[in-house]
């Protein structure tokens, strides 16, 4: 792989989710290059289950 294959606007795609240092990222990866990124969760924003609809299905 060289340089010339990591193009200037990567086209990122959601791939899944994963834990990593304790915490949980969304993995995004560009679908015309090798590159790939973490995007933490925001720890501010989780909501127990119990409080949400979901719990109640
Ligand atoms: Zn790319």
């Amino acid at each position: 792989m060289s340089e010339e294959d990591i193009c200037e606007r990567h086209a990122w795609t959601s791939v899944g989710v994963v834990t990593r240092d304790g915490g949980v990222c969304r993995i995004w990866e560009c679908e015309n290059c090798p590159v790939w990124t973490a995007q933490p969760f925001d720890a501010e924003h989780e909501r127990s289950w119990d409080e949400t609809w979901l719990a109640e299905r």
